[in-house]
């Protein structure tokens, strides 16, 4: 079992496997009060009615209120103020950014601000970024800024970049807040002299749709979150694109996390935690990662934090069946931002404060402790800028020196455990300790592994899922002629259809159902033609090839019908000895529409 220093492998809630299943014991249940009826959200409880909350329109009483004092911090910013009701909208949005390019005028020297657009909403809106990177002086490298880490005045001519992101989900305003408040202070205010460090990337709002309708997920439906394998959203595109143009070696993802809702209803308890910190975990993620994860930014995090009075826990979710009383982790299925771009070998941190669910309560207070994260994010990425790269550049190269050999994991999940944890009274506002059941992404449970083969052999008539892999970063090739391949097959043995499984429950996926299959492997020499397809493994993003092509997971393109049939893939164990050409991305996958289905049947269980 891995300690929590070393995020090696993720919990893969495989499909159905453990948060479908029914309430836990009764055990679970008798430590915590009884879970109320599912129905009003966010409502004071009903047993103690609390006037002054009521006067004051809260979701609960002015004694837990009273826990959440604004921060001393201001920003200056208008939807910050004392008694304001709004969030900043897209076309405000759109200013702001055009106002921190502007201010370029008043940067140091050498400063360089741009606008960027990696796409556009389903509705047609910008998706806004901002780039900050500043002229490396000749033989100075990238040691003249503020950071106290190695390389002063020594370092090379690369400069570490950093990805922001904010709002993937619409209804967690405070990242995108956040992120503003830090693109200013870039450009011209106190974190200005970081650049001689590092690059920084900011895309302060990931879905402008969602945000626009104050809710979760894309106008089609999906949640962009659990869509960056997949890239059928132009809203996951984008930051895709934003990862290939840059890749940075640090990520941020800043989300928000529910405050009442379904922990009044389960727990009697408000969430208390100010922020909620968790990294990559996720199978066949290079250990070291993990390690520098934990050592460089969340334990810097929590100690900022709590310098400030903020508290802080790993992340977790709770199950959005009613009576489920476990609380997991983020998941560990290579889906989300988060392990994604762990998988490209980046630092991968997600943030989320204390936000869903309570409209504008105690914003100030939210934004203040995404901009002390993200500052110290930045902080220490300028301190370990030459470390982050020679990290990065190791992970690459073990990564892709793995091709051909070992072992890869196809399917894993997290290890349950339980948990003390110290949530609200809802009435007094007092801290109240609930010992939950927990499942821990810290430690992987192998479900599913196989030989790592040497490549994939796609079939010539895959162009769309080619263009997919191409636009996650990965170098897919051609064959110039026809060639002889030593090839395994997957061979269907059963198969189901469900609806998309997460650690929360389901994912809003447009109605769309995924494909359950089961498998075996056959050895199937192939006479693979010339035009058709090769991803050799042998290099740094393998990993997320892996997860796209295994069939038989909850993310692959078969099981979500980007590969429409499982012989027009195969798994290559010998090195093709090939003339073979380099494919030019043409990502053209199209915007999908919900489509939908009748209610699915799981299958019974799926084997390894
Ligand atoms: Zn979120």
């Amino acid at each position: 079992m891995l300690s929590p220093g070393r995020a090696a492998c993720a919990l893969a809630l495989a499909a159905g496997a453990v948060l479908a299943q029914p309430a836990p014991p009764v055990a679970a249940a008798s430590a915590v009060p009884q879970a109320r009826a599912a129905s009003a959200v966010a409502a004071v409880p009903a047993a103690a009615p609390d006037p002054a909350a009521a006067a004051l329109n809260l979701p609960y009483s002015a004694a837990v209120a009273a826990r959440f004092p604004p921060p001393a911090a201001h920003y200056g910013v208008a939807v910050l103020a004392p008694g304001a009701q709004v969030f900043t909208a897209n076309a405000d949005l759109a200013a702001q950014v055009a106002a921190v390019v502007a201010s370029v005028a008043s940067a140091p020297a050498g400063t360089h601000i741009q606008r960027l657009v990696p796409g556009r909403s389903q509705d047609g809106t910008a998706i806004e970024a901002l780039h900050f990177s500043r002229t490396i002086a000749p033989g100075t490298g990238t040691g003249t800024g503020t950071g106290t880490g190695t390389g002063t005045g020594t370092g090379s001519a690369r400069r570490p970049a950093v990805l922001l992101i904010g709002q993937q989900h619409g209804d967690e305003p405070a990242g995108a807040e956040a992120l503003l408040v830090i693109a200013r202070a870039l450009a011209s205010g106190d974190l200005a002299p970081l650049l001689a460090r590092i690059d920084v990337t900011v895309l302060p709002r990931a879905n402008p749709d969602g945000a626009e309708r104050q809710r979760r997920v894309s106008a089609n439906g999906i949640d962009i979150n659990r869509d960056h394998l997949l890239l059928r959203t132009p809203e996951a595109q984008a930051v895709a694109a934003l990862v290939r143009s840059h890749r940075p070696v640090v990520v941020v993802d800043a989300h928000e996390h529910t405050v009442v809702g379904r922990y009044l209803e389960k727990f009697n308890a408000v969430q208390r935690y100010d922020l909620l910190l968790q990294y990559a975990m996720t199978a066949n993620l290079p250990e070291s990662l993990g390690r520098a994860s934990e050592a460089w930014f969340r334990q810097p995090i929590i100690a900022a934090l709590a310098a400030d009075g903020l508290s802080t826990e790993w992340y977790y979710t709770n199950p959005t069946a009613p009576g489920d009383l476990r609380l997991a982790m983020g998941g560990v299925q290579p889906d989300t931002g988060r392990n994604v771009n762990g998988l490209r070998n980046a630092v991968s941190l997600l943030l989320e404060s204390r936000g869903v669910g309570i409209g504008h309560l105690h914003l100030a207070r939210r934004v203040h402790s995404q901009v002390l994260a993200l500052r110290t994010v930045l902080q220490q990425a300028a301190a370990h800028a030459d470390e982050l790269l020679a990290l990065q550049d190791r992970a690459d190269a073990e990564v892709a020196a793995a091709a051909c050999g070992g072992r890869a994991v196809v399917q894993a999940q997290g290890t349950p455990t339980r948990r003390e944890l110290l949530m609200l009274d809802p009435v007094t506002g007092a801290d109240k300790p609930v010992d939950v059941a927990w499942e821990s992404a810290l430690a992987l449970r192998v479900l599913t592994e196989r030989a790592r083969p040497c490549g994939y052999w796609l079939a010539a008539d895959q162009g769309a899922a080619v263009a997919s892999l191409a636009a996650l970063g990965l170098r897919v090739q051609r064959f110039a002629e026809a060639t002889p391949l030593q090839a395994e097959a997957w061979i269907e043995t059963a198969r189901g259809e469900v609806r998309r499984p997460d650690v929360r429950g389901t994912v809003a996926d447009g109605l769309r159902t995924l494909l359950q299959l089961v498998v075996s492997l056959r050895a199937e020499p192939l006479q693979a033609p010339a035009g058709s397809f090769y991803l050799p493994l042998n290099q740094p993003l393998a990993n997320l090839a892996i997860a796209a092509l295994e069939p038989d997971t909850q993310n692959s393109y078969v099981a979500n019908r980007l590969i429409d049939r499982l012989d027009a893939v195969r798994r290559v164990m010998v090195v093709p000895a090939a003339r073979l050409a380099p494919v030019q991305l043409e990502m053209q996958t199209p915007v999908l529409k919900p489509v939908p289905t009748p209610v699915p049947t799981p299958v019974p269980a799926l084997g390894g």
